[in-house]
């Protein structure tokens, strides 16, 4: 046997292994329903990373509803092509409340209040197939919300339905709720080495 046989058995005898795991696995995974996902971290991704699911979603023409926790200085792309471009979807932006720059705890809990009375009911509506609750976990990290309310309306959401979480932080119980906790680590970002935010990619 040449070398270059012998690596190719290798591989060949690696790849069935690897094939046998996955096909346990997905023999295992055995339950249908929607699944609870948050994206956390201080890395770049997160937001972006639920507009890929919303993209998804939509592909296989999915009811989705997304809710905004933060009202951005700046429109951003997702914000703008959902509102042109995808009126099927449900998109609400937190209103004039929230931002870094309000300085404002008790406009914010109002604005916090009235945002989460359009995403509430969507947690209880079996008709969505995915919920997106961007940067809400500010919300609970300030205490804005009140986090067992928020946690239980997550967790008893209709069976079919998904919903997808993102922001920093948010805490051990809600973490504990999701099925699903993706950590995004800030390795490094342009931002730090002078270059602007681009439409496109930050926004
Ligand atoms: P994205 O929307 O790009 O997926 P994100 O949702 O993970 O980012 P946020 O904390 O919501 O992160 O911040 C959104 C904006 O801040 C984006 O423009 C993003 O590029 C920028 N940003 C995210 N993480 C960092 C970081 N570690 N340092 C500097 N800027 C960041
Ligand atoms: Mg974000």
């Amino acid at each position: 046997m040449s070398d270059s046989e012998r690596k190719e058995e290798r591989h060949r005898k690696a790849m069935q292994k690897q094939k046998a795991k996955v096909d346990a696995n997905i023999e295992r995974a055995d339950e249908e329903r929607g699944v609870a996902v948050l994206l956390t971290g201080n890395g770049k991704g997160k937001s972006s990373s639920a507009f890929g699911m919303v993209m998804r979603a939509l592909g296989y023409g999915h009811k989705v509803g997304v809710v905004q926790f933060i009202k951005g200085q700046q429109l951003s792309g997702e914000e703008i092509y959902l509102r042109d471009q995808c009126p099927q979807v449900d998109f609400h932006q937190m209103g004039t409340g929230f931002t870094w720059n309000t300085q404002d705890r008790s406009g914010d809990i109002a604005a916090a209040e009235r945002t989460w009375a359009i995403a509430r009911p969507m947690l209880s509506d079996p008709s969505y197939d995915l919920v997106v609750l961007d940067e809400l976990t500010y919300m609970l990290a300030y205490d804005y919300l009140d986090a067992d309310e928020v946690i239980s309306a997550l967790v008893n959401r209709p069976e079919s339905q998904s919903v997808v979480v993102t922001g920093r932080g948010g805490g051990s119980a809600l973490q504990e709720a999701m099925d699903t906790v993706s950590e995004v680590k800030d390795v490094k970002h342009a931002f730090r080495a002078g270059i602007k935010a681009r439409a496109g990619v930050d926004y």
